[in-house]
């Protein structure tokens, strides 16, 4: 019987325990992350999955399509397609595809591009439905974030008036190694007429 009614004091106790916590922490300002409402901001040192960087002067990225990444990549799953518009010598990205179920975000593709075109995200909040879903354009996606974040190219420094007008020098141009060869030199040009009569005398 005793050790009924222990049993009793102990439970209340605790729950009297567990209320005083409650009622001091309910009149303090909350202090929790209201997740999903609320994010946090994260460590710049977060490495999400890779981005395109966005150059902020031309609003653009950074890549050349060297295709350094790709093959720098252990997992093989990034795919950089590029194409030479007509006229150009240069190609142009038209694709950088990212394939993140395979990516074990060891970093060689962002250390070896030779433009610091790659950079890690911000992004921890990645939840999908089908391995589909981690399967990233990330050319799209810079294109999203330039038309969300409302960058636009700087303008580009207009050139002084004086510097735009002066023509460039320009130089002489350098003669063909056989036309050079023909040319005849001073000492073996003919002498002229006076001048074995000179020696004559
Ligand atoms: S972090 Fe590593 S595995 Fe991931 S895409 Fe870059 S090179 Fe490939
Ligand atoms: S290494 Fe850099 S510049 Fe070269 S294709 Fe990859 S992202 Fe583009």
């Amino acid at each position: 019987m005793i050790e009924y009614f222990r049993e009793i004091f102990s439970g209340l106790w605790s729950l009297l325990v567990g209320m005083k916590l409650t009622l001091r922490y309910s009149l303090q300002p909350t202090i929790t992350c209201h997740y999903p409402f609320e994010t946090l901001d994260i460590t710049p040192n977060f490495r999400g999955h890779t981005d395109l960087a966005i150059d902020l002067d031309t609003a653009d990225h950074k890549c050349i399509v060297c295709g350094m990444c790709e093959n720098a990549c252990p997992s093989q799953c990034i795919t950089v397609v590029g194409e030479k518009p007509e006229g150009s010598k240069k190609k142009v990205l038209t694709g950088y595809g990212l394939d993140f179920t395979k990516c074990s975000l060891c970093g060689n593709c962002v250390e070896v591009c030779p433009t610091s075109a790659l950079e890690y995200s911000q992004e921890y909040q990645l939840a999908g439905f089908s391995r589909h879903d981690f399967h990233f354009d990330l050319l799209a996606r810079l294109r999203e974030q330039v038309k969300a974040r409302g960058i636009r190219p700087k303008p580009k420094p207009a050139v002084p008036e004086g510097e735009a007008a002066e023509p460039k020098p320009r130089r002489p141009k350098a003669k063909p190694e056989a036309a050079e060869a023909a040319e005849p030199k001073p000492e073996d040009s003919p002498k002229s007429e006076e001048e074995p009569a000179k020696a004559d005398l």
